[in-house]
């Protein structure tokens, strides 16, 4: 039995800042909204199997934006798509986080430079928060990637949360 369990054991208590437990809840509860644009999403589909098992971290894929607050853009976003992704990412809630995932996400991959239907980087559309690279890019990146989403949020302050950092940042420049 170690220290801590001897403490609790003995009606100890642990002391807490309440941003630090409010973040912690909070990435040990990402929800990634379930969809992808391209190939890049059979890696995505690959990372949520019994292997890799991504429920350890909390991260559960949900089939609306409403419920989730990931999006994981896997695979080629289209000049067509474009719209629609931007739309799913405006139905999730604040505060939102966005992984792209894959050459074609991070800068057009294959597409860069003919790919007169792609969008050059989802970034052009959406703000994004982690880049996961390769094409595709194996599941351990995916969960590196989440691992990095991790950190951030970690960080994060919940006195001044991400949109109100935005909105600071657009007023000073
Ligand atoms: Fe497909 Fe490669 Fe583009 Fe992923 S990065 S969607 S694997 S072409």
């Amino acid at each position: 039995m170690g220290l801590l369990d001897q403490q609790l054991g003995q009606g100890g208590i642990i002391i807490s800042k309440l941003e630090d437990l409010i973040n912690w809840a909070r990435l040990s509860s990402m929800w990634p909204m379930g969809f992808g644009t391209a190939c890049c999403a059979i890696e995505f589909m690959s990372a949520q199997s019994t292997p890799y098992d991504l429920d350890r971290f909390g991260v559960i894929p949900r089939a609306s934006p409403r419920q989730s607050d990931v999006m994981i853009v896997a695979g080629t976003v289209t000049f067509k798509m474009a719209d629609r992704v931007r739309r799913l990412y405006e139905q999730m809630a604040e505060p939102r986080y966005v992984i792209s995932m894959g050459s074609c996400s991070n800068c057009g991959g294959p597409y860069w430079e003919h790919g007169y239907h792609v969008v050059k980087g989802v970034d052009r559309i959406i703000p994004v928060d982690v880049y996961v690279p390769g094409c595709p890019p194996r599941p351990e990146a995916l969960i590196g990637g989440l691992i990095k989403l991790q950190d951030k949020i970690r960080s994060e302050s919940i006195v001044a949360p991400k949109a109100v950092e935005k909105l600071l940042a657009e007023s000073e420049g």
